[in-house]
């Protein structure tokens, strides 16, 4: 899996809404990936406060500010 493939189901591991055998695979690949830790950590934390907020999906806008955090965590 590369990273761009971890982003894209990362919403639906949050979810819970994956399949166990992509959940497994998605897990391997952020026990190898730092950024992409950071990634899940920052899109968790960002999921729960709109969540509380309003109750409504991540606008776009937000999930290509995360995108761009992580192209500049993997340019270190
Ligand atoms: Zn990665």
């Amino acid at each position: 899996m590369t990273c761009r493939e971890a982003i894209d189901v990362l919403a639906d591991y949050v979810d819970g809404t994956m399949p166990a055998d992509l959940a497994a695979e998605l897990e391997r690949h952020l026990a190898g990936c730092d950024p992409c830790r950071a990634y899940l950590a920052t899109y968790r934390t960002t999921r729960a406060l709109v969540s509380a907020a309003a109750a409504v999906e991540m606008p776009d806008e937000m999930k290509t500010r995360l995108r761009r955090f992580l192209a500049a965590q993997q340019r270190r």
